[in-house]
């Protein structure tokens, strides 16, 4: 007799969802967590009554009113909308691509001008995008691309927008109408009091083991329960055998400034490709903060490599390939399901981590 039902690898979004899934039906969990903190890239650190997302902004937005409902049991969502700004070269244009944007670029202030310049301007991509390049050409003509576009992805992916997949574009929308909200989804906002509230509710009565790296002895730990779930990066669980899947990292510079208010909004991005970073985040933004004092970060993409968190998942043929091998190897091993950003090696929002979580409860305890 094992002494869990299930263990859990890695206390993120998934992690969490699942546990407190399967935890509500009777089954024993136990959660291992490497870092000293819970709750992943969500995880929130309180300083002068400001949360700051640690790990990046993260916005909460979904279409699928059953998860919308299922988080704000956990947590209250507060009214945040996402209306991000860009930075290129000092002048300032709204995201996502919206009249708003066609007026700051063009000076054109109806949507017949915006479609005209757009049309003219996309003429030169007459087959289907077959890379990131040709689909934001495409979507939004060539000057958006090469202000807004083009410094900003290639920086952020570190590779060329022509060796992308055109799939990352899609996430954001086009809209010829005044409309500044990034997402199109039906509702969205960010938790009252920040993620750690959501994430500590989820794994309330759970046994949660922090600084506990289960690769470090797979073995002990999988002779504990009957099942595993892992939320990490499947490469790294087979140490790498079939060899390494890509990932982009992250880097965050936090600074912490005496007047009350920064830059005015909660993410401006910086479209060039000469300033380092790719944005900053002012955190108090995300939930009306009224401090005297402020909190940005300044977030620059970098170079993953072993041993370093993985954030964004590249999607390109020869990855896919090589997580379609390392999944065969897993389905030799009984008892073992990948799950979650990492796990399912997907560029997954929130909400998507949550619907898939909650499938697996599902499945799990049918
Ligand atoms: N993007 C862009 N310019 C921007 C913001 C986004 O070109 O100012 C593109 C870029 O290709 C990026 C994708 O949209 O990879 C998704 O960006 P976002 O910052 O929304 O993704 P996140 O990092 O928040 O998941």
């Amino acid at each position: 007799m094992k002494k869990y039902d299930y263990l859990i690898v890695g206390s993120g979004l998934f992690g969490a969802v699942f546990a407190h899934e399967v935890a509500a039906k009777g089954k024993h969990c136990l959660v291992v967590e490497r870092r000293a903190h819970a709750g992943g890239n969500i995880y929130c650190q309180n300083r002068e009554g400001i949360n700051i997302h640690f790990y990046g902004g993260h916005i909460f937005h979904t279409s699928d009113r059953s998860v919308w409902e299922y988080v704000n049991q956990f947590a209250e969502f507060n009214h945040y909308i996402n209306s991000p700004l860009a930075n290129y070269k000092g002048k300032l244009y709204n995201l996502p691509f919206n009249m708003n944007t066609f007026y700051e670029m063009w000076g054109v202030t109806t949507p017949k001008e915006a479609v005209e310049r757009i049309a003219a301007q996309r003429s030169i991509i007459t087959h289907e995008p077959r890379n990131l390049e040709e689909q934001a050409i495409s979507l939004v003509g060539m000057d958006i691309y090469e202000k807004l576009i083009k410094g900003y992805t290639e920086k952020q992916w570190g590779r060329k927008c022509t060796e992308l997949p055109a799939f990352i574009i899609k996430r954001l929308p086009v809209r010829y109408t005044y409309d500044n909200n990034y997402f199109n989804d039906r509702y969205q906002g960010v938790p009252i009091g920040g993620y750690n509230i959501l994430i500590n509710h989820l794994l309330e009565g759970i046994e949660v083991r922090l600084d506990c790296d289960f690769n470090q002895d797979q073995t002990a730990w999988k002779s504990m329960a009957d099942k595993i779930v892992y939320t990490g990066t499947i490469d790294e669980y087979f140490d790498y055998g079939l060899g390494e899947l890509e990932y982009r990292g992250l880097r965050f510079e936090t600074e912490r400034y005496e007047i009350d208010n920064y830059q005015g909004v909660a993410a401006v991005n910086y479209t060039d490709s000469e300033t380092p970073y790719t944005r900053i985040i002012e955190h108090k933004h995300f939930e009306f903060g009224t401090q005297p004092v402020t909190y940005i970060t300044k977030e620059y993409p970098a170079v993953w490599k072993r041993g370093d968190e993985a954030y964004y998942p590249i999607n390109n043929t020869k990855n896919q390939k090589l997580y379609q091998q390392y999944l065969m190897k897993a389905k030799q091993e009984q008892n073992l399901i990948f799950g979650g950003r990492l796990g399912e090696y997907k560029y997954y929002d929130m909400d998507k981590v949550i619907q898939s979580a909650l499938r697996l409860a599902e499945k799990e305890l049918c």
